[in-house]
């Protein structure tokens, strides 16, 4: 039976098997010493004279190798490695697959190594234990956001990759249809369409770890695609989303990552304990003042490795004007707008005075652009990492509101009138947020970028270096989609 290098130290004096990759060899003539790796760690093998196969050994293959398991003698101990007090008196060695000479040294944290190479040989890269373990931590925080919110009553929904382009702002990636020539698909910005709808099909609280595609230029904590955890909750107010969203991290925080200090927690708990407690809820119009940013650096000791310093952005403007002269949402058109963030959704109901007076605003442009929305960002360590919004479910204002942002009836009606159509048939006032898994795992793991936790990003310019993509495709290809390149 095979055991792990790091399920070593339980066998002394045992006879066992490992299998692994020669991570570093030492030929003393008579002994020839390797440290060998798996995905759990080293272990130090030394083989006799009577092993000459061990000769052939060179760095990268792939062996196994039968041996005893002996403890080394206090001086010899290693105590830079897990399994340091023992080693493997070995018996047998089979080689079961060679490696050519290494296009990079694997035994670094490969910072120092250009990342055209890294990216090129990605799998190779991805055994450096750095990155291991970035992929083996970045797997238990999923797996803890998962379980945490099944615990909640949320159901994981899987939405589709080929939709209709969405309203987040970037531009899209589009897929040509081969049976409805001349149309395309769009792959998600984000899924917020299909949330919203899986709300009003009754599903109350929806979550999935989800893929995203923005077609932007690409930068150190973007990627063309990136996954968010979304989530989408029926009959909420914006504190019950962002209550979640802090015991969540809270949590998630002192249980996966107990060295992390959390140093803006306001309320019971404090620096240092992390069971319960409160991140700022912090005003757009005072953040912006006092940072001259709306993603603040509010940690304490910025040379402190383990600290993270969560907070909310919250009461942030429904619109922007462009340099342009046009007019954008802030977040996203779906956002509830209000001209007073202490009034909750609720006082709102359509026909209500609060309701008449928001259409009044939105009837000028002067007027509309003074409105804030229950829209609020999730930032951490100077980065966003998540944003959000309680959404509008009355169809005539959320019209209105499109109309606004300069959009004309027939061309709203084309784009989103499976929304109004939707709205029609009794809708749940709901909200969501959407955390960023990348950077999030980037910020625990102290990453800077978040191509070091992602096991196949692209390039800074969106090349797969590995694949080979994007690539050219066949003229057949072409000819079958409809499409014929220009130039
Ligand atoms: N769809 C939004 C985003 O990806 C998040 C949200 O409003 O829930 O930024």
């Amino acid at each position: 039976m095979r055991i792990s290098t790091a399920e070593v130290v339980k066998h002394e004096g045992k006879e066992v098997q490992l299998f692994g990759w020669v991570h570093s060899r030492r030929d003393h003539g008579k002994l020839v010493f390797i440290d060998l790796r798996d995905r759990s760690g080293l272990v130090q093998v030394v083989f006799g004279p009577e092993m000459k196969e061990a000769g052939d050994l060179r760095l990268e293959y792939v062996v196994k190798v039968m041996g005893k398991v002996a403890k080394r003698p206090e001086k010899l101990v290693n105590n830079k490695i897990a399994t340091g007090a023992y080693e493997i008196q070995a018996t047998g060695l089979e080689i079961l697959s060679a490696s050519k000479e290494l296009p990079m040294p694997l035994d670094t944290d490969g910072r120092e190594i250009g990342e055209d190479v890294r990216m090129k040989y990605r799998y190779l890269d991805l055994r450096r234990e750095r990155l291991t373990r970035n992929l083996m931590v970045r797997h238990k925080v999923t797996k803890y956001i998962r379980d945490f919110l099944s615990e909640r009553g949320f159901v994981e929904i899987e939405t589709p990759y080929l939709g209709k382009s969405t309203p987040e702002g970037a531009r899209d990636y589009l897929v040509p249809s081969r049976l409805q020539k001349g149309n395309f698909y769009a792959l998600p910005q984000s899924p917020q369409q299909y949330k919203q709808l899986l709300m009003v099909g009754g599903l109350e609280r929806y979550f999935q770890i989800v893929r995203c595609f923005r077609d932007e230029d690409t930068r150190g904590d973007r990627q063309p695609e990136f996954t968010q955890l979304d989530l989408e909750m029926s009959f909420v107010t914006q504190e019950d989303i962002l209550n979640l969203t802090e015991e969540l991290f809270i949590k998630l925080t002192s249980e996966l990552f107990p060295e992390k200090k959390i140093s803006t927690l306001t309320a019971e708990g404090g620096f240092g304990k992390l069971t319960t407690g409160k991140f700022p809820r912090l005003k757009y119009v005072d953040v912006m003042k006092k940072y001259h940013s709306d993603k603040p650096d509010l940690r304490k000791d910025k040379n402190d490795p383990n600290e993270l310093a969560f907070a909310f952005v919250v009461d942030f403007p429904m619109f922007e004007k462009k340099d342009d002269g046009s007019i954008g949402a802030v977040h996203h058109p779906f956002t509830f707008p209000t001209f007073d963030t202490s009034l909750v959704p609720d006082d709102f109901k359509p026909g209500s005075e609060n309701s008449k007076k928001l259409f009044k605003m939105l009837d000028s442009e002067k007027e509309g652009l003074k409105l804030s929305a229950y829209q609020y960002d999730f930032v951490l360590n100077g980065y966003e990492v998540g944003g959000g919004s309680i959404r509008t479910y009355d169809p005539a204002l959320l019209k209105r509101v499109f109309e606004f942002l300069g959009n004309k009836p027939e061309e709203v009606e084309k784009q989103f009138g499976h929304m109004f159509e939707a709205f029609n048939y009794g809708v749940p006032p709901h909200g969501g947020i959407a955390p960023g898994i990348d950077r999030l795992v980037m910020l625990y793991q102290n990453e800077s970028n978040i191509r070091e936790v992602i096991a196949f990003p692209k390039t800074g310019d969106g090349r797969d270096l590995m694949m080979g993509a994007p690539s050219e495709v066949d003229k057949k290809q072409l000819d079958d989609l409809g499409l014929k390149l220009k130039g």
